[in-house]
């Protein structure tokens, strides 16, 4: 065999590998925008869960002072018919009593209130984020759905191709191939440059480049491991 297969060999799996990483990235993108609506989600419907709670709870802390309200004139109406201080003491200790207890409440209230008020702005500001997010997310996935349409066709004739290379090289030459491609970031196949590995640049002996030229047999680097050629053959 020529060193031609290789070296088509090694245009085609680059071109894979292009589409491979061009994938690559925008997939994991998607699912992370995904997984961050999700979150936002599922967030929301908490907090608006939360929201539907608070009015509740606000809602029956205002019963509840109101009916503290009418104890309070109620007690406060039993006042003009007392006849003894004793009968006086007791019905104020009671106002009292009810007053504090308001006065709980209303604290409970206002707590509530700046609970709700967060709420309402930490929903408003999710359903803003969520819409950007929503939109952004559709045009990425939209993205990736054609990527992977195009990809598909241009990487099965790729592969179709890649196979008919494989069939004329020897299932050893392809055995190293492909170890020194999983070692070599993809790279499997290079140009000697002047004196020098087109790879990693160390010094190829003028004897080996002289047989690379030549074709007599092939080579590859001593350092990197990876297919030497001429550079004057390139193949597209
Ligand atoms: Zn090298």
């Amino acid at each position: 065999m020529s060193m031609e297969q290789l070296i088509e060999l090694q245009g085609i799996d680059t071109k894979l590998k292009d589409l491979n990483d061009l994938l690559g990235d925008l997939p994991s993108k998607v699912q992370g925008l995904n997984e961050q609506e999700d979150s936002i989600k599922s967030s929301l419907v908490e907090n608006k869960k939360r929201l539907k709670e608070l009015e509740v709870e606000l809602h029956k802390k205002e019963i509840d002072i109101s009916q503290i309200d009418g104890k309070v004139n109620t007690l406060k109406d039993q006042l003009f018919l007392v006849t003894n201080n004793k009968q006086y003491d007791a019905l104020m200790k009671e106002v009292d009593h009810q007053k504090d207890k308001k006065s709980v409440f209303e604290n409970e209230s206002i707590d509530l209130l700046e609970e709700k008020e967060q709420l309402v702005g930490s929903v408003e500001s999710m359903e803003s984020e969520l819409k950007d997010l929503s939109e952004d997310l559709s045009k990425r996935r939209e993205k990736l759905e054609s990527a992977i349409s195009e990809s598909a066709d241009e990487k099965s004739i790729l592969e179709k191709e890649r196979q008919k290379r494989i069939d004329k090289i020897d299932l050893n030459i392809v055995s190293v191939y492909d170890r020194v491609m999983g070692a070599r970031d993809g790279l499997a196949v290079v140009h000697v440059e002047g004196t020098g590995c087109g790879g990693c640049g160390a010094h190829i002996p003028p004897q080996t480049v002289t047989e690379v030229r030549a074709e007599t047999r092939i080579h590859r680097c001593d350092i990197c491991s990876r297919f030497l050629y001429n550079q004057e053959k390139v193949v597209n």
